[in-house]
């Protein structure tokens, strides 16, 4: 081989390339690392000098490997489908543990003691529906003190009645008993 002739230098180096992929791959990892601020600006000056060029190019690409891309998209989201789960379950409970303590002051160990208390149950002792995590936090407008964690029903009603005239309540129940009036 003539190491004098550049297109001869060229074709010798693709065809190692060919035959020793792994070899390859690995030396451009280790020389990027070495060389990542110039490469990066390298690479950056070609985009913008390119910029057409290289938008058509990913397009094509796109195109050609559409059905592959999806494929792999929905391979991957499938193997993970559990792992994605739990990952969001996690971050929802972190999330909302930390939306409770900001907005009621109850910390992660008081809210989990307090529905311990309630045996996961609303605060109501005639309401059978079960709470968690997520249920509603009762607490007093006036003074912000949490009373305790209610379903969703009876959070919604008792919050109206409070803001009406809690003394409705005892109204509403003898209404709906058929009670006299007092
Ligand atoms: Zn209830």
């Amino acid at each position: 081989m003539d190491w004098n002739n550049p297109e001869e230098v060229r074709a010798y180096r693709r065809e190692w390339k060919k035959k020793h992929k792994e070899k390859s791959a690995a030396d451009c990892r280790k020389y990027y690392e070495r060389h990542k601020d110039k490469e990066k600006a390298r690479h950056a000056l070609y985009h913008q000098e390119h910029r057409e060029e290289v938008l058509l190019k990913m397009k094509a690409r796109h195109a050609k490997n559409r059905e592959k891309e999806l494929a792999d998209h929905k391979r991957y989201h499938d193997e993970n489908i559990e792992k994605e789960r739990q990952y969001r379950i996690a971050h929802t409970e972190l999330l909302r543990r930390k939306t409770v303590e900001a907005k009621y002051g109850l910390t992660p160990k008081e809210h989990d003691a307090l529905l311990i208390r309630q045996n996961n149950l609303c605060a109501f002792q005639h309401c059978s529906k079960t709470i968690n995590l997520s249920s509603d936090i009762d607490h007093d407008y006036k003074t912000g003190k949490v009373r305790g964690i209610l379903c969703r029903g009876h959070n919604v009603a008792l919050g109206t009645f409070e803001k009406l005239n809690p003394e409705c309540l005892i109204d509403a129940y003898q209404y709906i008993r058929g009670c006299p009036p007092l």
